[in-house]
This record gives C-alpha cells, sequence and structure tokens, in this order.
C-alpha cells in the first residue's frame, strides 16, 4: 500500500499543528505508523490523498450513519449555502429542528443546540448545578464526556476515591468536584452518594459506553441509577452523543425505556456537521438563560447549515424506521461472521456487541467496565488494526473504541470485512 503522501503531509502537518492532529486519537499513536490523510468519501468507501480506499467502520466516530455524501444531507447543504452561512440571529430551521429532537428523543422537552458534544455535556452539568444547588458530579471510569474539565478525572486506584485530574492544566479543585465510579458498580455509586449527603447534583454517564470500547450496562443497571436519582434529588444526565438517533431514533432510553432528567447530543444531530445539543425536562430547561439563571451562550449556536444538514438526517431517520432494522441487520451479520472466525481459529476473544456498535477485545475476559476493557492486548489488537487497513477495511485506530456501522453497507461489503478480520487474526497470530 502506497502511502506518500499521506507522510508528506503528516510530516508537513507536524510543524504547524501539535502532533500534526486536530484531535489526539487521529495521530494513531495507540496502534503506530502514520495516520492516512483523507481527501474524500462516498458511501461505504474512504478514499486517501494516495488514492487508496477503505471500507469504513468508524463513519467519522459516528454521524454518517446513511454512509458519506449521502444525496440527502449534501443537498440540504448546498440549498442552504445560498442564503448564507451564518446570522447569530434565530430562523425557523432552529425551530424545526427543536420540535423535531422534542418528537423523537423521549424524555426531551426542550433542547438548546449548541456546536459540539463537549460543548453540552459542559453546559448539562452547570444547568444540573444551577437547578440543584449542589456542586459535585459522578462519572464512570472510562465514560468520555468529552475534553471539559470537569470530565478529565481518572478513577485513582480505589472505587471510591476523589477525583484526579487526567491532565496538566485541569486544577484540583475542579477535580474534587468529580466522583467516579466502575461502570456497572452500583455499590459504589450508592456508597459515594452517602459520603456526599445533599451535594450531588447529577449523575452523568453513557447509558451504552463506547469510549473504553463498547461497554454494555447490565441488566437492571440504569434502572437502578434512574431509582437512586429519583431517592435522592440528583439528576441523571445521559449522555447519549454516540447513541442518540442510531440505537434507537430516541436512543438508549428509548431502545431501554429509562428515562434520564437531562440528555446530551451530538454527531448524528449535524450530518457530519459540528453540533451538539442538550436537552430535558421543561422546568430544568427554563433554567438556561434567558428563561433562568444559567448561563450558557454560542455565536455559531443553530448555524444554518449545520441545522439544515441535521433536520435533513433527523427527518429521514423520522420518517424511514427501517433504517434501524437495516442497521441492526448489518450489525448482527458483521458480529456473527466475527465470532464464527474466532471459532475457526479456536479463539476465544470478547466480542462486545449492540445494534450498529461494536468492539472486539484481545482477552477472553467478560469486559463490563474499565478495569476489564484493559485487560485486552492492547499491542495485538495495534498488530490486527494494521493488518485490516493494508486489507482495505479502516477500524478505529484505539481498542478503547467502539465501531459505528452504516447503512450504505451491503453485503458484498460485510463478506469483504469478515474476510479481511479472517486473514488479519490468522496473520497477526503467527
Ligand atoms: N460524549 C460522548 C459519549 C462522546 O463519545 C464524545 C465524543 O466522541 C463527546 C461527548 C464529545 O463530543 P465532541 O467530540 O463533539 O466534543
Amino acid at each position: 500500500m502506497q502511502t506518500t503522501n499521506s507522510h508528506t503531509l503528516f510530516n508537513q502537518a507536524k510543524q504547524y499543528i501539535p502532533g500534526g492532529v486536530n484531535s489526539p486519537v487521529r495521530a494513531f499513536r495507540a496502534v503506530g505508523g502514520n495516520p492516512l490523510f483523507i481527501k474524500s468519501a462516498k458511501g461505504a468507501y474512504l478514499y486517501d490523498e494516495d488514492g487508496n480506499s477503505y471500507i469504513e467502520l468508524i463513519n467519522s466516530w459516528g454521524p454518517m450513519v446513511l454512509g458519506h455524501a449521502h444525496e440527502l444531507i449534501e443537498n440540504a447543504v448546498k440549498e442552504a449555502v445560498s442564503s448564507s452561512l451564518s446570522f447569530g440571529a434565530p430562523t425557523r430551521k432552529e425551530v424545526e429542528m427543536a420540535e423535531l429532537i422534542v418528537s423523537m428523543v423521549p424524555s426531551v422537552e426542550k433542547v438548546r443546540m449548541v456546536n459540539s458534544g463537549t460543548e453540552a455535556c459542559m453546559s448539562a452539568i452547570r444547568l444540573a448545578r444551577g437547578y440543584t444547588g449542589r456542586e459535585k458530579i459522578i462519572k464512570f471510569e472510562g465514560c468520555y464526556h468529552g475534553h471539559g474539565d470537569s470530565f478529565l478525572i481518572a478513577a485513582g486506584s480505589g472505587a471510591i476515591t476523589m477525583g484526579v485530574p487526567d491532565s496538566p492544566g485541569v486544577t484540583k479543585g475542579v477535580a474534587n468536584d468529580t466522583l467516579t465510579a466502575p461502570y456497572n458498580d452500583l455499590e459504589a455509586v450508592q456508597t459515594l452518594i452517602e459520603a456526599n449527603p445533599k451535594n450531588i447534583a447529577a449523575i452523568i454517564i453513557e447509558p451504552v459506553a463506547g469510549n473504553m470500547g463498547l461497554v454494555l450496562p447490565k441488566n437492571g443497571f440504569l434502572e437502578v441509577l434512574r431509582d437512586l436519582c429519583t431517592q435522592h434529588g440528583i439528576l441523571l444526565i445521559f449522555d447519549e452523543v454516540m447513541t442518540g438517533f442510531r440505537l434507537a431514533k430516541g436512543g438508549v432510553q428509548e431502545r431501554f425505556d429509562i428515562m434520564p432528567d437531562l440528555t446530551t447530543l451530538g454527531k448524528i444531530i449535524g450530518g457530519g456537521m459540528p453540533v451538539g445539543a442538550y436537552g430535558g425536562k421543561k422546568e430544568i430547561m427554563d433554567f438556561v438563560s434567558p428563561a433562568g439563571p444559567v448561563y450558557q451562550a454560542g455565536t455559531l449556536s443553530g448555524n444554518p447549515i449545520a441545522m439544515s444538514a441535521g433536520l435533513a438526517m433527523l427527518r429521514h431517520l423520522n420518517t424511514q424506521p427501517e433504517v434501524y432494522s437495516q442497521l441492526e441487520s448489518i450489525g448482527g451479520k458483521l458480529v456473527a461472521g466475527f465470532k464464527e472466525n474466532l471459532k475457526k481459529l479456536g479463539l476465544n476473544y470478547t466480542i462486545n456487541h449492540i445494534g450498529s456498535m461494536f468492539s472486539i477485545f484481545f482477552t477472553d475476559q467478560e469486559v463490563y467496565d474499565f478495569e476489564t476493557a484493559k485487560s485486552s492486548d492492547t499491542v495485538l489488537f495495534g498488530k490486527y488494526f494494521q493488518a485490516m487497513l493494508k486489507r482495505g477495511v479502516y477500524l478505529a485506530p484505539s481498542q478503547y473504541e467502539s465501531l459505528f456501522l452504516s447503512t450504505a453497507l451491503t453485503d458484498e461489503h460485510i463478506e469483504k470485512i469478515v474476510h479481511a478480520n479472517y486473514e488479519s487474526l490468522e496473520e497477526i497470530l503467527v
């Protein structure tokens, strides 16, 4: 595989951009080698600067649920561009977008648009603090809620511990207000609540976690979290930036029928444009400025081009329920193929899967939290990633990510991916 142009661009990029990339995981540090510079994409394929093509299993980390350059989204953007790129004033499209989100996401009664998932999560916890008059939040180890200071906190060695900043630049003061518990560990949550009576504003969680590889909530986990929050006056925030409009029209909350107080959204609602949103019960959302005292603003929030792309995407998802059966079927076929390959090769690796998201962990342990995810052999994952890439399949360049499938994948693509998976596993094991 010839990648000279990508290499040249990467060297050039490193002179002007920290690490050569605008988001760290893109640098391929977790899998070795140099990142590929992407020139274009269409349907299920990515094309790099050297003219190589790859079947795509990341889809811009989730938003391209219909595949790349889908004509519905493209046309909506083209049409919007001719009316100017930004006004910084209210528009009809924002109203239509809010109405549509409210009709699709069961627990959301009012919604505020922002520009990224990070912004959505930062704003949601500020709102939770303002609404409850409390200061601390609980997050789960291995869950990612963007790069806001409050979220860059590791759990430390014990389950019940005060936060320790994960990155220089996050102050101890901020870290002290973030408490962490292992995913799926209700006892740890209960202990944190008891140790901080009436001072926990919110529990924020990826209700299906995609940022330590894919990790599913155990039966009853989210239900009990919901009850604990209600019992203790804590707001439950579902971070559905990845799962919203993907695992069901109304996200995980619809799929599992558990209603959070607030929901954060991103990715798919922009159809590939930079967008986020947070929403929830009217009573809580009316605490947001200018209706209420909690300040939050954005010059480009509700940007007309982003709204047009997102509206085209959401309207399609809202009226074409077969998209979801298609995504389930594609995910089911791929995972069945991978499992068959593991069986044929006598391997016992763990695959976590739901709908159009899945991860293969190079461990024979069950993976249900960050500790168990870390039992995966990441060196082997790096080799697997490179072996798949060589065979024209583009995976997320880290063990601790989920794959995101699109409806552009045909049976023929699935067959090629499953075949590449077999050959790659065989190659890395010798
Ligand atoms: N929340 C979750 C669950 C995410 O996966 C991400 C990003 O991947 C974010 C929040 C942050 O979103 P963004 O990268 O748009 O800031």
